[in-house]
């Protein structure tokens, strides 16, 4: 069974929040038109498009997230179309008004599983009272899992519509959630893309927590960060520090209409074979692991 633990559902919503931002008035379809993507259309038409493009890559579920804070709605839409294939995260910036009430909102009535963090993006540390008071709202509504991305941070839609993007990246170190992850150490936390250049602080902190996790999505091309890295070595550290429970395999899919990133997937089974993980292993990078973790709700 295969599943995508990292997908972007880039709704109308996402789209009129990026134009907003840049202010020249453009609406969505013009937005789209000079992106050279597909207009997404309403959440239950992109859900539709989702399914249909899971399907014809065999992919059983995928994460969606909802990729600018306040588009909560657009993804709680598409799981509710689509409670058997979906499973909702959400995008939050803990320094915003009503932080606490947007999450146990996402994750009480919208059914969302999984708050985002993008310190970073959003200029707060993680040992940052605001931060701790979300995380707490995520583990006292039993939301299940917290998604934190560390290193590099770069939005590609944000470089290509020209709009600033003047992230900390030192607020990205996977370091600074151990604290948050020894403070819950029953809620899952989730750092994507192996921690996106820091790998070692990711290793350094999933040896200390026992449940902190990765997802392997992207291209992964904070691997030339270092000399000699390559993603068969990032796999094999990743299994011997946290084992194959804590990997979960993700592509970052985005847009269409290039839509689901199958080359992603190729290149990281040949890489998890490479490096000598087992069928078994694999098995739960590549799905068991996002099944425990996101059972279907009945
Ligand atoms: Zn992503």
């Amino acid at each position: 069974m295969l599943n995508d633990s990292h997908c972007h559902f880039f709704s109308s919503h996402f789209f009129s929040t990026l134009a907003r931002q840049r202010g020249r008035g453009d609406t969505v379809e013009a937005l789209c038109m000079e992106l050279q993507w597909d207009d997404p259309g309403s959440p239950n038409v992109l859900a539709d498009r989702w399914v249909q493009e899971l399907d014809t890559h065999g992919v059983a579920r995928s994460a969606l997230i909802a990729s600018v804070p306040g588009d909560e709605a657009s993804v709680a839409a598409a799981v509710s179309r689509h409670p058997q294939r979906f499973v909702g995260f959400f995008m939050v910036d803990p320094t915003a008004d009503q932080a606490v009430e947007r999450v146990t909102h996402a994750v009480t009535t919208l059914g969302l599983r999984v708050a985002c963090l993008f310190p970073a993006m959003h200029h707060v540390a993680l040992t940052d009272p605001r931060v701790h008071r979300v995380v707490e709202a995520v583990a006292a509504q039993h939301g299940t899992a917290v998604f934190v991305h560390c290193g590099v941070l770069s939005v590609g839609v944000r470089k290509k519509l020209g709009l600033p993007s003047p992230f900390d990246l030192s607020l990205g170190d996977p370091l600074s959630i151990t604290r948050l992850a020894l403070t819950f150490p029953r809620l899952p936390f989730i750092v994507p893309h192996f921690g996106a250049g820091m790998l070692r602080e990711t290793m350094m902190a999933g040896d200390a927590c026992p449940n902190i996790h990765v997802d392997t999505s992207s291209s992964n091309s904070w691997i030339r960060y270092a000399p000699g890295w390559t993603m068969t070595g990032v796999f094999k550290t990743a299994m011997s520090v946290l084992g194959a429970s804590r990997m979960l395999f993700g592509t970052d899919s985005s847009f269409y209409p290039r839509g689901w990133q199958r080359a992603v997937y190729v290149s990281q089974k040949a890489a998890a074979t490479e490096a000598g993980i087992s069928e078994t292993d694999q098995a739960l990078i590549f799905g068991g692991n996002f099944e425990r973790l996101f059972p279907v709700r009945s």
